[in-house]
């Protein structure tokens, strides 16, 4: 289950960032396929842990559309540029952490 850094940055921004958003909402994996399929975007559950663990980069436009919908956010806010983690804004490395936001970084 752990996230594998493969794919653009945009990709692998993109999957952080669905990952941070669907936590907020509170929503389950299986909630939020059941949300995509809702709204027209029919996906397998293991389909959507796939993007969100970065292990499927080539989602499409459509798809990319449907998860900025039912994560309620911009798309612009899911595949533009800027941190994932507006907490720590990206900036742990060193020792490593976040995946929002267990910051740390020190060391
Ligand atoms: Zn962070």
């Amino acid at each position: 289950m752990r996230p594998r850094a493969t794919g653009t940055e945009v990709s692998r921004k993109a999957a952080i960032r669905i990952r941070i958003r669907r936590l907020d909402l509170g929503l389950t994996m299986k909630q939020l396929t059941q949300r995509l399929a809702d709204i027209g975007c029919p996906l397998p559950e293991s389909g959507v842990w796939k993007v969100e663990s970065g292990y499927r980069a080539n989602i499409t436009v459509d798809e990319a559309v449907a998860f900025a919908r039912v994560l309620r956010m911009p798309v612009e806010r899911l595949l533009g540029p800027g941190p994932a983690c507006l907490v720590c804004e990206d900036r742990p490395a060193s020792g490593a952490a976040c995946l929002n936001c267990g910051a740390d970084g020190g060391r």
